[in-house]
């Protein structure tokens, strides 16, 4: 690509190869500063986490949280995920960066727990790159980070993708294995982008099957898109997962997923992801477990 760019950047003359080169130069330089930056953010101080809840669509009730990580470097503006957790892998630093989150995830959690804004049986559920998988060290960071924190293995969920699974299916399948083993929960993420979701569903130890948001965004258009919405709901239950929609974003959403059968949802309809400050005032206009508004229909469907 970047053999392309100065192929024709040549052909149009100097000056353009000039405008190219320095183009990519900027790219390079712009990739190697954020690369810095990310080195020494833990350090600094400068990850938070953001919570977004996960509710059950027959009781209204919330019945999990999905911590996301955001980066603040200071005096700069907010880093999304999408921005830096590739580099982030690329480099390793996803290791102790995911490390962290665990931890901090699991405090949290706690600490909602002990102070009954939220119900023991509320999990935590957290991103797990492969690159963590990978880890000779992981099962016992997570058995420190249980032990530590307090919290029990069945309240912790780890989220991870077919595609995180796929670049080494042997390792991936006996790592979540032990996982499982311990009592923590593993849901697959993203469910339907990947390659082959049927073939990994029989192989993983799955409790939970996240469908992708794109699914979800198709509600109310293709009749065939919806079919396969139907069939991936169906699926789940056949092979005894919890099912959860992701990125719900209208009520006619909602309500298709519930003529469905879906069990829960996440998504910006409910709440987008909050700061913990955010998370604890919401909770605190929950009644039962239930968000206002989201109360279970009066007249079952
Ligand atoms: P994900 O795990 O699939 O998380 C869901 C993403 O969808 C989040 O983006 C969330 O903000 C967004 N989302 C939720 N509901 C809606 C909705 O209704 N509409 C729309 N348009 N979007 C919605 P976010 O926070 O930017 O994270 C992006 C991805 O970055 C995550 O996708 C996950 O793969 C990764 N990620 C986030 N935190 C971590 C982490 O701590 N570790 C690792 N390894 N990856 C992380
Ligand atoms: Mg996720
Ligand atoms: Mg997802
Ligand atoms: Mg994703």
């Amino acid at each position: 690509c970047a053999d392309m760019a100065m192929y024709q950047a040549k052909a149009c003359g100097r000056n353009n190869f000039q405008f190219f080169t320095s183009e990519m130069q900027h790219k390079v330089t712009q990739t190697l500063d954020l690369e810095n930056r990310l080195r020494h953010a833990l350090d600094r101080n400068e990850f938070f986490l953001t919570y977004q809840p996960q509710v059950d669509i027959a009781s209204g009730r919330i019945i999990g949280l999905e911590a996301l990580l955001r980066w603040q470097p200071e005096g700069q503006p907010l880093v999304l995920p999408g921005q830096f957790i590739a580099i982030a892998e690329e480099t390793g630093l996803i290791v102790p960066i995911g490390e962290w989150v665990l931890r901090q995830a699991c405090h949290q959690l706690h600490h909602w727990h002990q102070s009954g804004l939220l119900a023991e049986e509320v999990s935590m559920s957290v991103n797990l790159s492969v690159r963590q998988l990978e880890n000779k060290s992981l099962l016992s960071t997570l058995d420190s980070i249980l032990k530590e924190t307090g919290l029990k293995p069945s309240q912790l969920e780890l989220e991870i993708t077919e595609s995180a699974v796929m670049k080494d299916p042997e390792v991936a399948v006996s790592v979540l294995r032990t996982i499982n083993q311990l009592g923590i929960q593993v849901s697959l993420d993203d469910f339907g982008t990947g390659y082959s979701s049927l073939s990994y569903l029989k192989i993983l130890p799955l409790d939970v099957l996240k469908i992708d948001r794109s699914f979800v965004n198709d509600i109310g258009g293709d009749p065939s898109h919806e079919a396969i919405l139907q069939a991936i709901v169906t699926l789940s239950k056949n092979l005894n997962l919890r099912v959860v929609a992701e990125g719900v974003e209208t009520e006619a959403q909602l309500t298709f997923l519930r003529k469905l059968h879906c069990h829960s949802i996440q998504g910006y309809f409910i709440s987008k992801p909050k700061s913990a400050e955010q998370i604890e005032a919401l909770l605190r206009t929950a009644r039962h477990g239930c968000l206002p508004g989201l109360e279970p229909p009066v007249t079952p469907l």
